[in-house]
């Protein structure tokens, strides 16, 4: 765990932040600014500050992608459909640093992103 971490301290139930799931490794909570109906980040527990971090993370990478095909169903989207977003990098949009993975859905969604 990372002190001034946000997403470690959400991750370890230290801020309080409901968590939607957790495993082991897993842990997910609902963006404090959604940007879809449905807006949850699926995080590693540990601290694993990019996507290009997780190359040889096998495990864990599919545990990532795998608690977000269970959430998308739970929230009623696996029909509807739904968006998965890694932003890797300032340049891409990532303003925090420990990976994470944004499932959105519940509105129609625009191709390309911005
Ligand atoms: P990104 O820009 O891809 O790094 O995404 C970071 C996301 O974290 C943004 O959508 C923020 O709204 C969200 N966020 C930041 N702080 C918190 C927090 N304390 N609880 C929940 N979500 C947060």
């Amino acid at each position: 765990m990372v002190a001034d971490c946000i997403f470690c301290k959400i991750a370890s139930g230290k801020m309080g932040t409901p968590l939607v799931y957790q495993d082991d490794m897993v842990a997910a909570f609902r963006d404090i600014n959604p940007q879809a109906p449905v807006h949850i980040l699926v995080v590693p527990k540990r601290h694993i500050e990019k996507l290009n971090d997780l190359e040889k993370e096998e495990t864990l990478t599919a545990g990532l992608l795998r608690v977000c095909i269970l959430l998308a169903r739970q929230e009623g989207l696996a029909d509807d459909g739904y968006r998965l977003v890694a932003n890797c990098g300032a340049k891409a949009g990532q303003s925090v640093f420990h990976v994470h993975v944004h499932l959105l859905g519940g509105r129609p969604m625009q191709w390309p992103p911005g």
